[in-house]
């Protein structure tokens, strides 16, 4: 059996960025991936032009049991040093809100790129390894196609989201099988299924503020045939509540609003006032009542400003791993070297990614991450 120096596990975004640092250290590396095709996700990223980071990356915008973990290796490679690559490369990028960047000629771009900076590693496609075991300071990696013997192992397997692509939970039995801790995984950027709506507001979108516990998210959220979605709605999982407030009009207060009209202009009707602040659809799905403002008590007058800029939902569930961007959870930070991404239980053995129980906010930042711990664990392995 040949013995490289590195096998890594996973073709994508952090194992491809840990491959180039140990070819640059003329290492010798086996990349295994279950895939035909490397960088899956990062093709289909940011709507296929690949949202590759944030400037505003630092552990602020990070989920997990210890958001702090991001720390180190968002230093050693930041978002800075991943637009400087993006530079060097010659990638045309576009900068869409302010530091949030996405490639201008579409994400294959972004895998040319890692794939030319990783040629010194040989990459197998369609290889699906099925475990780890360790023999002496050997690894070996057990395979459908065979085993494989390494001196280091970087797993690099990403997250469970988007099953069809074809996923696995190897990287969590190969920690677990180690000693390392899982924390339970659940999807999350994804839409919410809710029976608060109804079929006829798909389609409709417009900027709110959603409040989860504390915490406010203003950004656009859109109306589906199941619920809602959109970048409102998506950064609201992340904060794993069936319980949410909408404020579709986070500008205006509304019964300040209905006050005014009433004592101005009595005889206009509720609802007609309510389409002057809401698209068409949804100001009469909010309020249906059609009359004139100066018959209703100021009481009613607050209830249905109360459905505008205070809208609970009770029974929102994130539609699944089938269509979230990523995966919540996975191997504890605990017993892994935030400065090396080194296992503390298993020398030579480490992790990259999203396969850690790391998640970043929308924008960029869960592949800022995936670059920024592949780049440390390359470079320590
Ligand atoms: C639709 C979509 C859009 C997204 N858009 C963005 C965006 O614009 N910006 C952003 O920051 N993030 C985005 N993300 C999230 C981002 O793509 C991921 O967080 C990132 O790709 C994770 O990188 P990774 O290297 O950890 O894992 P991955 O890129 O998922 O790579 C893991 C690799 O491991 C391989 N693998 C898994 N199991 C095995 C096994 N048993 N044997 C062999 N190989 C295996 C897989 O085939 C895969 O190639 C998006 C995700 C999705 C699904």
């Amino acid at each position: 059996m040949k013995t490289f120096d590195t096998i890594i596990i996973g073709a994508g975004a952090a194992g491809l960025m840990a491959a180039a640092q140990l070819t640059m250290r003329k290492k010798s590396v086996l990349i295994l991936d279950m895939g035909d095709a490397p960088a899956r996700k990062v093709a289909i990223s940011g709507g296929g032009n690949c949202n590759f980071t944030n400037l505003r990356a630092d552990y602020t915008h990070y989920f997990g049991k210890n958001q702090r973990f991001v720390i180190s290796a968002l230093n050693q490679f930041s978002p800075k040093d991943m637009l400087d690559w993006v530079k060097k490369h010659n990638i045309k990028y576009i900068e869409k809100e302010p530091g949030r960047y996405f490639c201008k000629n579409g994400a294959n771009e972004i895998i040319n790129a890692l794939l030319q900076d990783a040629k010194g590693a040989t990459i197998k496609y369609n290889t699906n390894v099925i475990g780890v075991d360790k023999d002496g300071d050997k690894f070996i990696i057990k395979t459908n196609s065979g085993d494989f013997a390494s001196g280091s192992v970087i797993v690099a397997t990403g997250g469970v989201s988007y099953p069809h692509l074809g996923v696995s939970d190897i990287g969590q039995q190969i920690a677990k099988k180690f000693g390392h801790k899982i924390e339970p995984i659940r999807p999350a950027l994804c839409a919410i299924k809710t029976n608060e709506f109804n079929t006829e507001l798909a389609g409709i979108s417009l900027p709110v503020e959603i409040t989860v516990d504390k915490n406010k998210i203003a950004d656009d959220l859109l109306f589906t045939h199941f619920g809602i979605g959109g970048p409102a709605v998506y950064r609201a999982t992340l904060l794993n509540s069936k319980e949410m407030t909408i404020n579709f009009a986070p500008d205006i207060d509304v019964f300040e609003l209905l006050k005014s009209v009433k004592q101005k202009n009595g005889k206009k009707s509720v609802a007609g006032v309510i389409t002057t602040i809401l698209p068409n659809k949804l100001a009469h799905f909010l309020c249906n009542d059609a009359r004139n403002i100066a018959d209703l008590r100021d009481s009613e007058l607050k209830q249905i400003a109360n459905t505008i800029n205070h809208f609970e939902i009770n029974d929102g569930i994130a539609i699944g791993f089938q269509s979230a961007e990523v995966m919540m959870g996975g191997i504890s930070t605990d017993k892994i070297s935030s400065k090396t991404m080194e296992s503390k239980l298993c020398p030579g053995l480490f992790f990259a990614g999203e396969v850690i129980d790391i998640t970043g906010d929308l924008g960029g930042f869960n592949l800022q991450w995936a670059f920024a711990s592949g780049f440390v664990a390359g470079k320590n392995t």
